[in-house]
């Protein structure tokens, strides 16, 4: 019996031994594949791309960290006009959905189709909202729905309720966490409402005329309650011919309100030769079609229309 114990206790020692073994080995194992060139985990949250940094950050808001969001065009990138780069072509074959904006703004969409799996989903967000489009105002496209839609707070809660049903379709068991962070976006968007009509409460009726390169803020203007005019109807037609700069110099004259506005994804120097013209003064950037990079001043849409507003008060207000 005592034998019998001693030796059962050696046997204990034994299996110990080999477990703390197996451990180490274990253990060992791991941190040497993780010193390896092979990446350490894969993400496994299903791809949504997005189109351009704006879509990219309302549908971020609403993935929470449920889903990984990523941006075909970068920050700061002309979108009307993007060429997919090899990252894009990858992050399409990877995609399990596409927001894009539709109306025609990303001129390039064929061919982001044509790279992705046949049976992803690609949702065009401003065309889905039901919100009844603009005209564009002047030049090749005049008439056609302009499509910066999300530039008005009121239609970007649309955005995030057309994003919120795609992904609840996409990803079903996390409906509760992306109908709370639609929620919570929304709520946010209202508050912005309602502070973008504060701070541009300083300008007085004979003042709220907004004259930039790109007419692309239609939507903003009709939101609040200003006029708007741009030097060309929309980035995909010629930018800054000699007869559209005439016919801003006649618009800033008439106007009088002696500023006129660059964007930041656009070179300024089509507004500077309407100010050369005029004595206008240049301000800018507003942003329009990208945020800005995240350390900069218009990081994320709600910073991008504060940013604005706040431009506009500076320059138009009394
Ligand atoms: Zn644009």
């Amino acid at each position: 019996m005592k034998t019998g114990g001693l030796q059962s206790v050696g046997r204990r020692r034994e299996g110990r031994f080999l477990v703390r073994a197996i451990i180490v080995l274990f253990v060992l194992g791991a941190v040497l594949s993780g010193c390896g060139a092979e990446p350490v985990a894969e993400d496994e949250r299903p791809l949504v791309v997005t189109t351009f940094t704006v879509l990219e950050d309302l549908a971020a808001r609403v993935a929470g960290e449920h889903l990984r969001v990523v941006t075909l065009a970068p920050v700061g990138a002309e979108i009307h006009e993007w060429e997919l780069n090899p990252r894009n072509f990858v992050d399409l074959e990877n995609a399990s959905l596409v927001l894009y904006n539709g109306y025609n703004i990303e001129q390039w969409m064929g061919q982001a189709r044509s790279t992705a799996a046949s049976d992803v989903p690609f949702v065009p967000v401003a065309e889905e909202t039901g919100a009844e489009p603009l005209p564009i105002i002047l030049g090749d496209f005049e008439g056609d729905p302009d499509p910066h839609l999300w530039m008005n707070p009121r239609i970007a809660v649309q955005y995030l309720e057309v994003i919120r049903n795609a992904f609840i379709e996409l990803d079903p068991e996390n409906t509760a966490a992306y109908e709370r962070n639609t929620d919570e976006a929304i709520a946010e968007l209202e508050d912005l409402y309602s502070e973008l009509e504060d701070t541009l409460a300083v300008i007085p009726d004979e003042r709220r005329v907004m004259i930039t390169s790109e007419a692309a803020f239609l939507y903003f203007a009709e939101a609040f309650d200003l006029e708007h005019e741009g030097i060309w109807g929309t980035n995909h037609e010629e930018e800054g011919a000699p007869d559209q700069i005439k016919r801003v110099i006649d618009l800033v004259r008439d106007s009088g309100v002696g500023v006129v506005f660059y964007e930041s994804t656009i070179s300024d120097r089509h507004v500077r030769a309407v100010a050369e013209d005029t004595g206008a003064t240049v301000a800018g950037p507003l942003y329009v079609d990208s945020v800005s990079e995240p350390d900069g001043e218009a990081p994320d849409y709600p910073a991008m229309l504060r940013h604005n507003a706040r431009l506009l008060a500076e320059h138009l207000g009394r």
